[in-house]
């Protein structure tokens, strides 16, 4: 076990009124880290992270999960107790700490990030609220393949005890635990198509035709269903596998249409013909695409399952965002969309607004199948769920 940390730092003001300065505690080998906001009362009194009540908490919710609290490594926002337990941000100047504890665990995976503030501190965000960033899996560029994990911070439960954000506290262990096993196996590649001329096209429609059951998504310019063209249309019907085709795309910084009238009409008369068919239909939050088609092309979809109801109807506690199902239900999948956000450094505004502006048309294929495959895959994992198959 190490201990990263500097006893003797002056960096910011909290060094006039710490007793100690609570190094990281490091274990070299570890595969997992927590990262909390920093010492409290306890903490700073005996010079060790984790040890008063929140910590006492965490680490139940380790041990329920099979994990044992001497296995792991525990790192700090802050490494000096702050007054009222409150960040101001010139205590950023501790991330010196963090990064040189992450230099000595050569083979850490996964970061649990406990709180809002470890979120903000981590991340470099002003805003945020635990309730749209609980479990959502991420990766930031510059700290690589390692997975940030947001669960609530123990505190939390004890300052106001309830067993719904208990159960999600415990329960983000689990799921921290299974992302990490699942990193670990190899899993089939990926077998995406994306449809770019008209002979494609061609074949495409007709085996979308004999289809009965396949996921559908689409990538549009903006999240009003009367507002909204469409960038590209996404489908699967086999785990991992999937096709997309464009619509609008930018050119010259322009939004055009990418096909000629020809090939439009086809497609609007196929996908009529198919969504007006007996086709089996599954989406995550179908109800915005259907309006979309709507507005675009007169008619919609009738939903034959969507992954945002059966997953709220599973429990109703949880996020329904696609992000956070995917984390809960296919653990290897996690982490994959902020990779995609990375590469084109969108921040949280530009992926409402302008974000395809700056994607290439290859990713934004990619990015709308991947959509559609994981759709298809938690479409298996939730029905059989809701018909208590399981
Ligand atoms: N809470 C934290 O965030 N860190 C500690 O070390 C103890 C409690």
């Amino acid at each position: 076990m190490l201990r990263i940390g500097d006893e003797n730092c002056t960096l910011c003001s909290l060094c006039e009124t710490r007793i100690n300065v609570v190094k990281n505690v490091i274990v070299p080998e570890t595969e997992i880290a927590v990262l909390g906001l920093g010492p409290g009362e306890n903490e700073d009194f005996e010079g060790t992270p984790f040890v008063g009540r929140a910590g006492q908490k965490l680490k139940e919710a380790l041990y329920k999960n099979g994990i044992n609290p001497s296995d792991i490594s525990y790192l700090n926002s802050v490494l000096c107790r702050p007054p009222n337990n409150k960040l101001k941000k010139d205590y950023i100047i501790c991330l010196k700490y963090f990064e040189e504890s992450l230099k000595e665990m050569p083979n850490i995976k996964i970061i649990m990030v406990l709180g809002v503030d470890a979120y903000k501190f981590i991340t470099g965000k002003t805003k945020a609220a635990m309730s749209s960033i609980y479990s959502i899996p991420f990766k930031l560029e510059k700290y690589g393949d390692i997975l940030f994990y947001p669960n609530y911070h123990p505190a939390a439960l004890l300052y106001k005890p309830d067993h719904i954000i208990e159960e999600k506290f415990v329960g983000g262990f689990r799921i921290m635990k299974e992302m990490l096993e699942a990193s670990k196996t190899i899993t089939k590649k990926n077998n995406y198509k994306h449809i770019l001329n008209p002979e494609h096209l061609d074949i495409a429609l007709n085996v979308l035709k004999r289809q009965e059951f396949f996921s559908f998504d689409l990538e549009t310019t903006s999240l009003v269903p009367h507002q909204a063209k469409i960038l590209s249309f996404n489908f699967s019907w086999e785990e991992k596998t999937g096709i997309a085709f464009p619509y609008y795309y930018i050119n010259n910084g322009n939004l055009e249409y990418f096909w000629e009238e020809e090939q439009r009409n086809k497609i609007i008369e196929t996908l009529k013909e198919i969504f007006s068919s007996d086709v089996k239909v599954t989406t995550q939050n179908g109800k915005y695409d259907s309006l979309v088609l709507k507005h675009n092309f007169g008619f919609g979809i009738k939903i034959a399952f969507d992954t945002m109801l059966a997953s709220f109807l599973l429990d109703s506690n949880q996020n329904f965002n696609l992000d956070s199902i995917t984390a809960r239900e296919i653990p290897e999948e996690a982490g994959v969309k902020s990779e995609f956000w990375n590469s084109i450094n969108a921040d949280e505004e530009q992926r409402k607004e302008d974000w395809y502006l700056k994607i290439s048309l290859e990713d934004l294929l990619d990015y709308g199948i991947h959509d559609a495959d994981v759709t298809y895959r938690l479409t298996k994992i939730l029905a059989r769920r809701l018909n208590n198959v399981e």
